[in-house]
Protein backbone atom coordinates (compact mmCIF):
# COMPACT_ATOMS: atom_id res chain seq x y z
CA UNK A 1 0.00 0.00 0.00
CA UNK A 2 1.29 3.39 -0.74
CA UNK A 3 2.01 5.71 1.88
CA UNK A 4 -0.69 8.38 0.51
CA UNK A 5 -2.84 8.68 -2.61
CA UNK A 6 -2.64 12.20 -2.18
CA UNK A 7 -0.72 14.51 -4.45
CA UNK A 8 1.95 16.66 -2.67
CA UNK A 9 1.19 20.05 -3.43
CA UNK A 10 -2.17 18.94 -2.46
CA UNK A 11 -0.67 17.50 1.15
CA UNK A 12 1.49 20.22 1.79
CA UNK A 13 -1.37 22.59 1.66
CA UNK A 14 -2.71 24.08 4.63
CA UNK A 15 -6.49 24.21 4.95
CA UNK A 16 -8.03 27.41 5.03
CA UNK A 17 -7.68 29.18 7.99
CA UNK A 18 -11.25 30.94 7.89
CA UNK A 19 -12.87 27.41 7.92
CA UNK A 20 -10.46 26.62 11.15
CA UNK A 21 -12.28 29.24 12.51
CA UNK A 22 -15.78 28.96 11.58
CA UNK A 23 -15.54 25.29 12.99
CA UNK A 24 -15.47 26.54 15.94
CA UNK A 25 -18.18 29.03 15.43
CA UNK A 26 -20.50 25.67 14.38
CA UNK A 27 -20.12 24.17 17.71
CA UNK A 28 -21.75 27.56 19.68
CA UNK A 29 -24.64 29.65 20.05
CA UNK A 30 -25.52 32.97 20.61
CA UNK A 31 -22.43 34.02 18.35
CA UNK A 32 -22.77 37.53 16.97
CA UNK A 33 -21.03 37.31 13.25
CA UNK A 34 -18.46 39.80 11.97
CA UNK A 35 -16.53 36.85 10.09
CA UNK A 36 -18.25 35.46 7.20
CA UNK A 37 -17.35 37.73 3.67
CA UNK A 38 -21.00 37.40 2.29
CA UNK A 39 -23.62 39.80 2.14
CA UNK A 40 -26.34 39.35 4.98
CA UNK A 41 -29.15 40.50 1.91
CA UNK A 42 -30.67 37.89 0.18
CA UNK A 43 -31.02 38.13 -3.47
CA UNK A 44 -33.54 40.56 -4.62
CA UNK A 45 -36.76 38.99 -5.14
CA UNK A 46 -36.56 40.26 -9.14
CA UNK A 47 -34.03 38.24 -9.75
CA UNK A 48 -34.70 35.31 -7.93
CA UNK A 49 -38.35 35.31 -9.54
CA UNK A 50 -36.23 35.38 -13.15
CA UNK A 51 -35.01 32.34 -12.31
CA UNK A 52 -38.14 30.78 -10.98
CA UNK A 53 -39.55 32.21 -14.38
CA UNK A 54 -36.86 30.76 -16.27
CA UNK A 55 -37.70 27.07 -14.49
CA UNK A 56 -41.25 27.18 -15.52
CA UNK A 57 -40.14 27.55 -19.43
CA UNK A 58 -38.14 24.62 -19.19
CA UNK A 59 -34.58 26.14 -18.98
CA UNK A 60 -32.85 23.32 -17.95
CA UNK A 61 -30.37 22.41 -20.33
CA UNK A 62 -26.55 23.03 -20.57
CA UNK A 63 -25.54 26.37 -22.29
CA UNK A 64 -22.89 26.94 -24.60
CA UNK A 65 -19.65 26.53 -22.86
CA UNK A 66 -18.97 30.26 -23.21
CA UNK A 67 -22.29 30.33 -21.08
CA UNK A 68 -25.32 32.27 -22.17
CA UNK A 69 -25.21 35.10 -25.33
CA UNK A 70 -27.38 37.33 -23.68
CA UNK A 71 -25.25 37.53 -20.75
CA UNK A 72 -22.40 37.61 -22.00
CA UNK A 73 -23.89 40.65 -23.85
CA UNK A 74 -25.08 42.02 -20.60
CA UNK A 75 -21.82 42.16 -18.95
CA UNK A 76 -19.56 43.53 -22.25
CA UNK A 77 -22.28 46.30 -22.26
CA UNK A 78 -21.56 47.28 -18.54
CA UNK A 79 -18.04 46.61 -18.95
CA UNK A 80 -18.16 49.27 -21.41
CA UNK A 81 -20.63 51.72 -20.06
CA UNK A 82 -18.91 51.29 -16.61
CA UNK A 83 -15.00 51.22 -17.68
CA UNK A 84 -14.71 52.25 -21.23
CA UNK A 85 -13.41 48.93 -21.86
CA UNK A 86 -14.87 46.82 -24.87
CA UNK A 87 -15.03 43.26 -25.05
CA UNK A 88 -16.64 41.04 -27.78
CA UNK A 89 -19.09 39.01 -25.96
CA UNK A 90 -17.63 36.10 -28.79
CA UNK A 91 -14.51 35.23 -27.63
CA UNK A 92 -13.93 37.71 -25.15
CA UNK A 93 -16.41 36.89 -21.67
CA UNK A 94 -16.50 33.09 -20.22
CA UNK A 95 -19.22 32.62 -17.47
CA UNK A 96 -17.70 30.83 -14.97
CA UNK A 97 -18.79 29.13 -12.17
CA UNK A 98 -17.82 31.97 -9.70
CA UNK A 99 -14.59 34.18 -9.74
CA UNK A 100 -13.39 31.10 -7.67
CA UNK A 101 -13.59 28.89 -10.99
CA UNK A 102 -11.66 31.94 -13.27
CA UNK A 103 -9.19 31.98 -10.57
CA UNK A 104 -8.53 28.43 -11.16
CA UNK A 105 -8.86 28.48 -15.39
CA UNK A 106 -6.74 31.34 -15.46
CA UNK A 107 -3.92 29.87 -13.23
CA UNK A 108 -4.00 26.61 -15.22
CA UNK A 109 -4.26 28.35 -18.92
CA UNK A 110 -1.37 30.59 -18.44
CA UNK A 111 1.06 29.12 -15.99
CA UNK A 112 4.22 27.00 -16.99
CA UNK A 113 5.80 24.81 -13.78
CA UNK A 114 7.96 27.67 -11.53
CA UNK A 115 6.78 30.21 -13.30
CA UNK A 116 6.54 33.04 -10.12
CA UNK A 117 2.80 34.27 -9.74
CA UNK A 118 3.11 37.85 -7.81
CA UNK A 119 0.67 38.40 -5.21
CA UNK A 120 -0.17 41.38 -2.67
CA UNK A 121 -0.55 40.15 0.74
CA UNK A 122 -2.98 40.02 2.89
CA UNK A 123 -4.94 38.39 0.43
CA UNK A 124 -8.14 36.24 -0.65
CA UNK A 125 -7.55 32.51 0.77
CA UNK A 126 -7.35 30.94 -2.61
CA UNK A 127 -4.78 32.90 -4.32
CA UNK A 128 -1.29 30.90 -3.47
CA UNK A 129 -3.21 27.89 -3.64
CA UNK A 130 -4.64 28.19 -7.07
CA UNK A 131 -1.36 29.17 -8.17
CA UNK A 132 0.40 26.44 -6.53
CA UNK A 133 -1.77 23.68 -7.72
CA UNK A 134 -1.49 25.17 -11.36
CA UNK A 135 2.40 24.67 -10.70
CA UNK A 136 2.82 28.46 -10.22
CA UNK A 137 5.22 29.89 -7.33
CA UNK A 138 3.24 32.52 -5.11
CA UNK A 139 5.89 35.38 -4.66
CA UNK A 140 4.70 37.43 -1.62
CA UNK A 141 4.67 41.39 -1.44
CA UNK A 142 3.37 42.23 1.89
CA UNK A 143 1.42 45.63 2.56
CA UNK A 144 1.20 47.58 5.37
CA UNK A 145 -1.34 49.50 7.26
CA UNK A 146 0.56 52.69 6.54
CA UNK A 147 0.30 52.52 2.80
CA UNK A 148 -3.69 51.94 3.37
CA UNK A 149 -3.03 48.20 2.09
CA UNK A 150 -2.52 49.85 -1.15
CA UNK A 151 0.59 47.55 -2.82
CA UNK A 152 3.53 49.98 -4.25
CA UNK A 153 4.94 49.52 -7.59
CA UNK A 154 8.67 49.67 -5.99
CA UNK A 155 8.01 46.82 -3.72
CA UNK A 156 6.98 44.77 -6.68
CA UNK A 157 9.75 45.81 -8.78
CA UNK A 158 12.35 44.51 -5.94
CA UNK A 159 10.50 41.15 -6.67
CA UNK A 160 10.52 40.52 -10.35
CA UNK A 161 12.19 38.16 -11.84
CA UNK A 162 12.69 36.06 -15.12
CA UNK A 163 10.63 33.94 -13.91
CA UNK A 164 7.34 36.40 -12.85
CA UNK A 165 4.68 35.99 -15.32
CA UNK A 166 1.63 37.16 -13.25
CA UNK A 167 0.99 39.68 -11.22
CA UNK A 168 -2.64 38.84 -9.06
CA UNK A 169 -4.15 42.27 -7.80
CA UNK A 170 -7.46 42.42 -5.88
CA UNK A 171 -9.04 45.74 -5.21
CA UNK A 172 -11.27 46.78 -3.52
CA UNK A 173 -9.44 44.38 -1.41
CA UNK A 174 -10.27 41.02 0.61
CA UNK A 175 -9.19 41.26 3.69
CA UNK A 176 -8.75 44.79 3.89
CA UNK A 177 -11.57 47.34 2.63
CA UNK A 178 -8.16 49.53 0.37
CA UNK A 179 -8.95 50.14 -2.92
CA UNK A 180 -6.27 51.61 -5.93
CA UNK A 181 -5.89 55.37 -6.40
CA UNK A 182 -5.44 56.48 -9.90
CA UNK A 183 -1.71 57.25 -9.33
CA UNK A 184 -0.86 54.01 -7.63
CA UNK A 185 -2.79 51.92 -10.32
CA UNK A 186 -0.64 53.69 -13.09
CA UNK A 187 2.58 52.57 -11.63
CA UNK A 188 1.74 49.56 -11.26
CA UNK A 189 0.46 49.47 -14.91
CA UNK A 190 3.44 50.96 -15.85
CA UNK A 191 5.56 48.57 -14.19
CA UNK A 192 3.15 45.32 -15.82
CA UNK A 193 3.75 46.68 -19.36
CA UNK A 194 7.49 47.26 -18.79
CA UNK A 195 8.24 43.83 -17.31
CA UNK A 196 5.59 42.02 -19.58
CA UNK A 197 3.37 40.83 -16.58
CA UNK A 198 -0.07 39.20 -17.11
CA UNK A 199 -2.01 41.13 -14.64
CA UNK A 200 -4.91 39.13 -12.96
CA UNK A 201 -7.33 41.78 -11.38
CA UNK A 202 -10.14 40.44 -9.00
CA UNK A 203 -12.45 42.87 -8.88
CA UNK A 204 -15.75 41.39 -7.62
CA UNK A 205 -15.98 44.36 -5.24
CA UNK A 206 -15.66 46.91 -7.95
CA UNK A 207 -19.16 48.08 -7.62
CA UNK A 208 -18.89 48.41 -3.74
CA UNK A 209 -16.47 51.33 -3.49
CA UNK A 210 -17.87 54.15 -1.46
CA UNK A 211 -15.38 56.78 -2.06
CA UNK A 212 -14.02 57.52 -5.56
CA UNK A 213 -14.54 55.58 -8.15
CA UNK A 214 -13.84 51.81 -9.38
CA UNK A 215 -10.23 52.09 -11.09
CA UNK A 216 -10.69 48.82 -13.36
CA UNK A 217 -7.11 47.77 -14.85
CA UNK A 218 -7.95 46.78 -18.16
CA UNK A 219 -8.80 50.42 -18.83
CA UNK A 220 -5.24 51.67 -17.81
CA UNK A 221 -2.92 52.56 -21.00
CA UNK A 222 -1.16 49.69 -22.53
CA UNK A 223 -3.00 46.99 -19.76
CA UNK A 224 -5.99 45.88 -22.24
CA UNK A 225 -3.75 43.25 -23.91
CA UNK A 226 -2.19 42.16 -20.56
CA UNK A 227 -5.33 41.86 -18.29
CA UNK A 228 -7.66 39.78 -17.13
CA UNK A 229 -10.81 41.06 -15.58
CA UNK A 230 -12.77 38.57 -13.27
CA UNK A 231 -15.91 39.50 -11.38
CA UNK A 232 -19.15 37.81 -10.55
CA UNK A 233 -22.76 38.52 -8.98
CA UNK A 234 -21.72 36.95 -5.18
CA UNK A 235 -21.44 40.35 -3.42
CA UNK A 236 -22.98 43.05 -5.66
CA UNK A 237 -25.95 41.36 -6.20
CA UNK A 238 -25.76 39.47 -3.08
CA UNK A 239 -25.71 35.75 -4.87
CA UNK A 240 -22.87 34.10 -3.40
CA UNK A 241 -25.21 30.44 -3.79
CA UNK A 242 -25.61 30.75 -7.18
CA UNK A 243 -22.26 30.23 -7.67
CA UNK A 244 -21.78 32.61 -10.91
CA UNK A 245 -18.75 34.87 -12.02
CA UNK A 246 -17.23 35.52 -15.52
CA UNK A 247 -13.65 36.57 -17.08
CA UNK A 248 -13.05 39.05 -19.67
CA UNK A 249 -9.78 40.06 -20.97
CA UNK A 250 -7.43 38.92 -24.81
CA UNK A 251 -9.26 36.39 -26.31
CA UNK A 252 -5.82 34.20 -26.83
CA UNK A 253 -6.71 33.32 -23.20
CA UNK A 254 -10.43 33.51 -22.54
CA UNK A 255 -10.60 30.93 -25.35
CA UNK A 256 -7.16 29.09 -23.43
CA UNK A 257 -9.88 29.33 -20.00
CA UNK A 258 -13.02 28.08 -21.91
CA UNK A 259 -11.14 24.94 -23.07
CA UNK A 260 -10.10 23.71 -19.42
CA UNK A 261 -13.68 24.85 -18.77
CA UNK A 262 -15.45 22.89 -21.17
CA UNK A 263 -13.27 19.55 -19.82
CA UNK A 264 -13.91 20.03 -15.73
CA UNK A 265 -17.40 22.26 -15.31
CA UNK A 266 -18.88 22.05 -19.07
CA UNK A 267 -20.75 25.16 -18.38
CA UNK A 268 -22.66 27.04 -15.45
CA UNK A 269 -25.88 26.39 -14.37
CA UNK A 270 -28.70 28.04 -16.83
CA UNK A 271 -31.07 28.81 -13.76
CA UNK A 272 -27.90 31.09 -12.30
CA UNK A 273 -27.52 32.58 -15.63
CA UNK A 274 -30.78 33.24 -16.53
CA UNK A 275 -30.86 35.18 -12.94
CA UNK A 276 -27.70 37.09 -13.69
CA UNK A 277 -29.07 38.38 -16.90
CA UNK A 278 -32.09 39.86 -14.94
CA UNK A 279 -29.93 41.67 -12.31
CA UNK A 280 -27.71 42.92 -15.00
CA UNK A 281 -30.40 44.63 -16.89
CA UNK A 282 -32.95 45.51 -14.11
CA UNK A 283 -30.96 45.10 -10.77
CA UNK A 284 -28.42 48.37 -10.04
CA UNK A 285 -31.01 49.93 -8.05
CA UNK A 286 -31.31 47.19 -5.67
CA UNK A 287 -27.18 47.25 -5.97
CA UNK A 288 -27.32 50.61 -5.21
CA UNK A 289 -29.64 50.24 -2.05
CA UNK A 290 -27.55 47.71 -0.84
CA UNK A 291 -24.39 49.90 -1.19
CA UNK A 292 -25.80 52.36 0.74
CA UNK A 293 -26.45 49.98 3.33
CA UNK A 294 -22.77 49.06 3.47
CA UNK A 295 -21.79 52.55 3.42
CA UNK A 296 -23.67 53.05 6.25
CA UNK A 297 -22.21 50.35 8.35
CA UNK A 298 -19.26 51.38 6.98
CA UNK A 299 -18.81 54.42 8.92
CA UNK A 300 -20.42 52.54 12.17
CA UNK A 301 -17.66 50.01 12.51
CA UNK A 302 -14.95 52.19 11.10
CA UNK A 303 -15.87 55.08 14.00
CA UNK A 304 -16.66 52.53 16.57
CA UNK A 305 -13.28 50.10 16.46
CA UNK A 306 -11.46 53.45 16.35
CA UNK A 307 -13.70 54.71 19.60
CA UNK A 308 -12.34 51.10 21.83
CA UNK A 309 -9.39 51.70 20.95
CA UNK A 310 -8.84 49.70 17.94
CA UNK A 311 -7.15 51.55 15.05
CA UNK A 312 -8.44 51.40 11.98
CA UNK A 313 -8.03 53.11 8.79
CA UNK A 314 -10.90 53.64 6.95
CA UNK A 315 -11.58 51.22 3.97
CA UNK A 316 -13.21 52.83 1.25
CA UNK A 317 -14.34 49.31 -0.69
CA UNK A 318 -15.44 45.87 -0.42
CA UNK A 319 -17.54 45.47 3.21
CA UNK A 320 -14.32 45.15 5.62
CA UNK A 321 -12.82 46.50 8.50
CA UNK A 322 -9.06 45.29 9.02
CA UNK A 323 -8.46 47.19 12.40
CA UNK A 324 -5.10 46.65 14.19
CA UNK A 325 -5.19 44.62 17.33
CA UNK A 326 -1.07 45.25 18.22
CA UNK A 327 -2.27 47.20 21.60
CA UNK A 328 -3.76 44.17 22.77
CA UNK A 329 -0.14 42.45 23.26
CA UNK A 330 -1.92 39.30 21.67
CA UNK A 331 -1.33 37.78 18.38
CA UNK A 332 -4.17 37.82 16.00
CA UNK A 333 -5.21 34.24 16.25
CA UNK A 334 -5.56 34.67 20.32
CA UNK A 335 -7.05 37.57 19.99
CA UNK A 336 -10.09 36.07 17.81
CA UNK A 337 -10.26 32.86 20.03
CA UNK A 338 -10.44 34.58 23.18
CA UNK A 339 -12.71 36.76 21.79
CA UNK A 340 -15.26 34.02 20.11
CA UNK A 341 -14.80 32.32 24.11
CA UNK A 342 -15.87 34.79 25.90
CA UNK A 343 -18.04 37.11 24.08
CA UNK A 344 -19.10 35.20 21.58
CA UNK A 345 -18.15 37.32 18.78
CA UNK A 346 -16.67 35.98 15.76
CA UNK A 347 -14.00 38.32 13.87
CA UNK A 348 -11.31 36.67 11.30
CA UNK A 349 -7.44 36.84 12.22
CA UNK A 350 -5.62 38.84 9.87
CA UNK A 351 -3.07 35.81 9.66
CA UNK A 352 -5.83 33.74 7.62
CA UNK A 353 -4.97 35.80 4.86
CA UNK A 354 -1.35 35.38 5.14
CA UNK A 355 1.84 36.29 7.45
CA UNK A 356 1.35 40.13 6.81
CA UNK A 357 -1.98 40.16 8.63
CA UNK A 358 -0.49 39.25 11.87
CA UNK A 359 -1.37 41.99 13.99
CA UNK A 360 -5.05 42.40 12.48
CA UNK A 361 -8.27 41.00 12.18
CA UNK A 362 -11.09 41.02 10.25
CA UNK A 363 -14.56 42.84 10.74
CA UNK A 364 -16.99 42.06 8.09
CA UNK A 365 -19.48 44.52 8.16
CA UNK A 366 -22.19 43.09 5.90
CA UNK A 367 -24.20 42.40 8.72
CA UNK A 368 -27.12 44.24 10.47
CA UNK A 369 -26.58 47.57 12.45
CA UNK A 370 -27.79 45.37 15.23
CA UNK A 371 -25.31 43.55 14.94
CA UNK A 372 -22.63 45.65 14.70
CA UNK A 373 -23.28 47.80 17.86
CA UNK A 374 -23.58 44.26 20.14
CA UNK A 375 -20.50 43.13 18.70
CA UNK A 376 -19.09 46.34 19.63
CA UNK A 377 -20.08 46.61 23.01
CA UNK A 378 -18.86 43.02 23.16
CA UNK A 379 -15.70 43.85 22.21
CA UNK A 380 -15.20 47.08 24.08
CA UNK A 381 -15.92 44.87 27.18
CA UNK A 382 -13.47 42.33 25.92
CA UNK A 383 -10.88 44.83 25.63
CA UNK A 384 -11.38 46.59 29.26
CA UNK A 385 -11.51 42.82 30.66
CA UNK A 386 -8.68 41.72 28.77
CA UNK A 387 -6.69 44.34 30.46
CA UNK A 388 -7.16 43.72 34.32
N1 LIG B 1 -12.26 36.85 -4.80
C1 LIG B 1 -12.37 37.48 -3.63
C2 LIG B 1 -11.45 38.61 -3.33
C3 LIG B 1 -13.33 37.09 -2.68
O1 LIG B 1 -13.41 37.75 -1.52
C4 LIG B 1 -14.17 35.99 -2.97
C5 LIG B 1 -15.14 35.51 -1.98
O2 LIG B 1 -15.14 35.85 -0.82
C6 LIG B 1 -14.02 35.35 -4.21
C7 LIG B 1 -13.06 35.81 -5.10
C8 LIG B 1 -14.87 34.18 -4.59
O3 LIG B 1 -16.00 34.64 -5.26
P1 LIG B 1 -17.09 33.74 -5.94
O4 LIG B 1 -18.23 33.61 -5.00
O5 LIG B 1 -17.49 34.50 -7.18
O6 LIG B 1 -16.47 32.44 -6.28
Amino acid sequence: MRQSWVNQTVQAMPPSGIRRFFDLVAEMTGVVSLGVGEPDFVTPWHIREACVYSLEKGYTMYTSNWGLMELRQAISHDLQEDYGIEYSPKDQILITVGVSEALDLVMRAVLEPGDEVIIAEPCYVSYQPCAQMAGGVPVVVPTRAEDRFKIKAAEIERRITPKSKILLLCYPNNPTGATLDKETAEEIARLANKHDLLVISDEIYGHLTYEGSHISMAALPGMYKRTITLNGFSKAYAMTGWRLGYAAGPSEIITAMTKIHQYTMLCAPITAQKAAVEALKNGKKERQRMIDQYDQRRRLIVEGLNQIGLTCFEPKGAFYAFPSITSTGMSSEVFCEQLLKEEKVAVVPGTAFGPSGEGFIRCSYASSIENIKEALKRMERFLRNSKV
